[in-house]
């Protein structure tokens, strides 16, 4: 028997699992028109925090895959959410990030700001910025050490997966940067923290078990699906290996390994 008949969410990386860089999948589009079929819901859930969420419905349409912009959950909206319920509009952030983020903070009224020595800042706010220059960092360093604002990753990952087993780095190196420079430790939004996938289970009012996770990556989509309790299954079409999982101590393995969508 399938596991859609035993969920209501389920919730699905998007690269290394539907696309690999510009790439289809294969059964991509099948496994999202299955899920839809069976009646369960469907998320899109991504650490990229540097397009915004209209640019993952082209990229998904482009695919083959129907999708509405509240379905797909990116690490910079998500810190948006997390920065407006935690009553950040009309306050200010220095950021280093691309045009996603700034767009996500935009529409929660964030007030994106340069540091001016002597100034007060709320919020600094690093994602992926492949724009990154000193004066970034300096600012970033500026604002929070003697700005007295609170610092905020959407997510650590530390590369940014290219074809054939390349990388280059990702937006966690950059915080890296920031967390040496300052001696801080941020607060975590995207993947293996539990925030986005608590939210999602909140919108849908699920119990975790209700919940299916899949990705291609055992440190960050089965790592917050073991996180907040949810049912996992690793597809074999990214970053993780079939020995990579199970070499992991039980209670973090996956709960299937699938060679890809086909199996859902
Ligand atoms: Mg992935």
């Amino acid at each position: 028997m399938s596991v859609l008949t035993e969920i209501r969410v389920a919730v699905f990386d998007m690269d290394g699992v539907l696309w690999s860089m510009d790439d289809p999948i294969e059964h991509g589009a099948e496994a999202i028109r299955r899920c839809r079929q069976a009646g369960v819901s469907v998320y899109f859930l991504t650490n990229n925090s540097s397009k915004t969420r209209a640019d993952y419905v082209a990229k998904l349409a482009g695919f083959g895959i129907e999708s509405t912009v509240d379905e797909v959950v990116t690490s910079a909206h998500a810190t948006a959410q997390w920065l407006e319920a935690d009553g950040a509009r009309g306050k200010t952030a220095v950021i280093i990030g691309e045009a996603g983020l700034r767009c996500e903070l935009d529409q929660v009224g964030v007030n994106v700001v340069e540091y001016v020595e002597g100034d007060a800042v709320a919020y600094v706010v690093v994602g992926w910025d492949r724009g990154l220059t000193y004066d970034k960092l300096l600012q970033a360093h500026g604002a929070i050490t003697r700005g007295g604002a609170r610092f905020i990753a959407t997510n650590r990952d530390a590369t940014y997966p290219l074809a054939m087993g390349r990388t280059i780095p990702g937006g966690g190196s950059i915080v890296a940067a920031v967390a040496t420079s300052t001696g801080v430790e941020p607060i975590t939004i995207g993947k293996p923290e539990p925030y986005t996938l608590l939210t999602i289970l909140e919108r849908e009012g699920v119990v975790p078990r209700q919940c299916l996770v899949i990705g291609d990556r055992l440190d960050t989509d089965i790592a917050i699906a073991t996180r907040v309790g949810t049912r996992s299954a690793l597809v074999l079409t990214g970053v993780s290996t079939a020995e990579e999982a199970a070499d992991l101590p039980p209670a973090q393995r996956p709960e299937y390994v699938w060679p890809d969508l086909s199996s859902l």
